[in-house]
């Protein structure tokens, strides 16, 4: 087991804002968390020297980072990195994960195009983008969807059937938003709920998960404990179920499913750590320990 501070800034221009579900207060808000990676069993020698590749990557992108007040998370366990950073002006999460043993590699939701920085570290690290995962086409998820599939032409873009729609409508949906978008590439792959892709050594599960919007995806790395959780979790509270296609029982049955997929699952709560669509990073035990929606679920349940 080990620490590593993670550091994440996001800004939301000075205004009070209400983005993703959270509302935002202040210029901006520069966290920072410490948080516990690793999993149950004690790490070998072997596997922390590969978990301090994150710390590498870090620098790396501290370097190479045009603007380093708005770098986001990196963080590891032994075999993965994963990379996030807030884009556009809705401050959505980009996430760049990859299996550090085989280099491949995969992006998470393309708010804007690929970021210099992350393209530095693809570039220096020699990663291979098999995937553009699109947890769902909200404007803000997919405004640089269509850049990042011409900066990667061979990976596959991936969402769910019932977001298609949603996909078709974001260029006009995002003109609500001030953002102007390319009418997105075709989907190489659906995925259903509970189908897998791999990234190297790495297996992401698909969890459809609608509420926030009807083909909203999680993807979940049960060995690893890491869950992109879009828009449907949040550190502390969950994404709005006041858009066009949001559905509020169809959320809290997500939600309620997502702590059940986890708490089945070998490793820790503690240690189940949670890439939200908007701000810093979280783990399971924490939302289940202080996100009120969560605890209002737990009450319910206990009602019954
Ligand atoms: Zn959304």
């Amino acid at each position: 087991m080990w620490l590593r501070r993670v550091a994440l800034a996001c800004g939301d221009g000075g205004s009070v804002g209400r983005v993703g579900g959270l509302r935002l207060r202040g210029a901006v808000a520069r966290l920072s968390v410490t948080s516990r990676v690793g999993t149950k069993a004690s790490s070998s020698d072997a596997e922390q020297k590969k978990a301090w590749k994150a710390d590498a990557i870090r620098q790396q992108m501290a370097q190479h980072a045009t603007d380093t007040s708005s770098m986001t998370v990196v963080q590891g366990k032994p075999g993965v990195c994963v990379l996030g950073r807030p884009v556009g002006p809705l401050a959505m999460n980009q996430y760049l994960v990859f299996c550090e043993d085989t280099k491949e590699a995969a992006i998470v939701d393309s708010g804007t195009d690929t970021m210099p920085d992350f393209l530095d570290i693809i570039k220096n690290e020699q990663l291979d983008v098999k995937y553009l995962l699109q947890t769902h086409a909200h404007p803000d998820h997919v405004a640089g969807l269509a850049v990042t599939k011409r900066q990667f032409p061979a990976a596959k873009v991936v969402m769910h059937e019932k977001e298609l729609p949603v996909a078709a409508a974001a260029p006009q949906f995002g003109q609500a938003f001030g953002l102007s978008i390319e009418p997105l590439p075709e989907p190489d792959l659906l995925l259903d709920d509970n189908a897998t892709i791999t990234i190297g050594n790495l297996t992401f599960r698909a969890l459809h998960t609608p509420g926030h919007c009807p083909g909203h995806l999680c993807f979940y790395e049960e060995e690893k404990g890491i869950l992109f959780s879009g828009d449907l979790l949040f550190k502390g509270t969950v994404g709005r179920t006041d858009l066009p296609g949001s559905a509020q029982a169809d959320m809290k049955a997500s939600l309620q499913r997502l702590v059940e997929v986890v708490r089945s699952s070998d490793i820790d709560e503690s240690d189940t750590h949670i890439f939200p669509g908007h701000m810093e990073p979280t783990t399971m035990r924490f939302e289940l320990r202080v996100n009120p929606f969560l605890q209002m679920m737990k009450r319910a349940a206990r009602k019954q």
